[in-house]
């Protein structure tokens, strides 16, 4: 094929998804040690599966597919009201915020929101992401132009980087005067920590002021133990008119395979309210009826209460590898109100070679740093999405370890 032909800025891309590298060098290691059981505390994804309320409420929308008076076809490309009601009420007004059935959109994954919500925004619009920071919002930025070409440290040259770095406290300081999109994760994707009030006012202080949007990525909030700490951007005052909030069903009630996310643009963004609209209503269908009754279940009394409980245990997880990584001696952050681990490496020791270390001594899988972003260079990040058991062993594998080379 021509290569005229082809979007140039995907050749612009690190050669592969991160995950995919780490499926291989895990695949290579089985093969290598067939005998050895590898515990993966790394990839994201949930182990726990849906809970009864979830499950009761599928089941019944299954059925009501089966009968032509209640059978549905096509959807609202925004999602059924129903939906958007039970999301409204339960995420925003029980929490005194206003934010109507509306101003929210349902859909199959906030990765898909994330990725796209790009589009409704100029070519050249000068965009700020937080480093480290879930890919996404960098690859979705490269591929549509706004990156340009990376150097040889791996950085686009047209992207501004929010260091969140130990010093900082891991709060990114305010972006360059000339951005205008600025990404954020809270509670954060790889870091495991949760965006300050403060900060959270002075970036939105910042966009009022330059005409900048927030898009806010809350696909954690759930994981928040803390009342005090912000789960919404919109607890901040003037963010309606800023910011664009990103909410999944993924991590918040183990839908990682049933697909079920919201994104909420609120009246005082109009404009963009509407263009999104547009472009769910041009580009997607909607999501399937049996899965948008299973997420309404999540917000039933007993849907809570069971998910609650599914975070706690995935909590309890989170603190055995936070204690027992700090009893070994090692410095780490997050892991409080967020199902990551944030482990700082020993000096000169880059986080791709140590993924290799911890593999072929201790068969424990994790992620490294740098696949954040560079300034997750000199970091590990592990999960506490395991099994309570495996995660405890690998626990009792690293406090065993031999010293990590220089
Ligand atoms: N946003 C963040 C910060 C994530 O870490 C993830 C998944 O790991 C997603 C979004 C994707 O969520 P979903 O499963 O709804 O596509």
């Amino acid at each position: 094929m021509k290569t005229e032909l082809l979007n140039g800025n995907y050749g612009l891309l690190p050669e592969s998804y991160l995950f995919s590298q780490i499926a291989r060098k895990i695949a290579a290691c089985r093969e290598k040690h067939p005998e050895r059981e590898i515990i993966r505390l790394g990839i994201g994804d949930v182990t726990r599966p849906l809970v009864p309320a979830v499950i009761e409420a599928m089941h019944r929308a299954v059925d009501e597919m089966a009968c032509a008076e209640t059978f549905r076809g096509y959807g609202p490309e925004q999602g059924y009201a129903f939906l958007r009601e039970a999301i409204a009420a339960a995420e925003y007004a029980s929490r005194a915020i206003d934010i109507s059935a509306d101003e929210i959109f349902v859909s199959d994954g906030s990765k898909c929101d994330v990725a796209n919500i790009q589009e409704l925004f100029s070519a050249d619009c000068r965009v700020a992401i937080p480093d480290p920071v879930y890919p996404v919002y960098l690859d979705s930025n490269v591929m549509a132009g706004r990156g340009g070409r990376p150097g040889p440290d791996g950085r686009y040259p047209r992207i501004a980087y929010m260091p969140c770095t130990a010093e900082n406290g891991f709060q990114p300081d305010l972006p360059p005067a000339d951005a205008r999109l600025i990404y954020l994760c809270s509670p954060n994707n790889p870091t495991g920590t949760v965006l300050t009030r403060s900060t959270l006012e002075k970036l939105v202080d910042f966009s009022l002021a330059n005409d900048a949007v927030i898009l806010f990525d809350a696909a954690y909030a759930d994981y928040i133990g803390d009342p005090s700490l912000v789960r919404s951007i919109y607890e901040i005052p003037g963010a309606k008119k800023c910011a664009v909030e990103f909410h999944s069903f993924s991590k918040s009630a183990g839908f990682t395979g049933v697909r079920c996310a919201f994104t909420v643009i609120p009246r005082e963004m109009e404009e963009l309210r509407r263009m999104w609209l547009r472009r769910q209503t041009t580009k997607f269908n909607g999501v399937n009826y049996i899965v948008q009754r299973a997420a309404e279940a999540v917000y039933t009394p007993a849907g809570r209460e069971q998910t609650r409980e599914v975070i706690a245990s995935y909590m309890r997880n989170a603190e055995v590898i936070r204690k027992g990584l700090k009893e070994s001696g090692y410095t780490v952050f997050g892991g409080e109100h967020a199902p990551y681990i944030w482990w700082q490496l020993p000096d000169k020791i880059g986080s791709f070679d140590f993924f290799d270390f911890l593999l072929e001594k201790c068969a424990v899988a994790g992620t490294p740093g740098s696949g954040f972003g560079p300034g997750g260079e000199g970091f590990f990040r592990l999960t506490a999405f395991g099994d309570p058991e495996k995660t405890r062993e690998a626990v009792r594998r690293i406090a065993e370890m031999p010293p990590i080379p220089a």
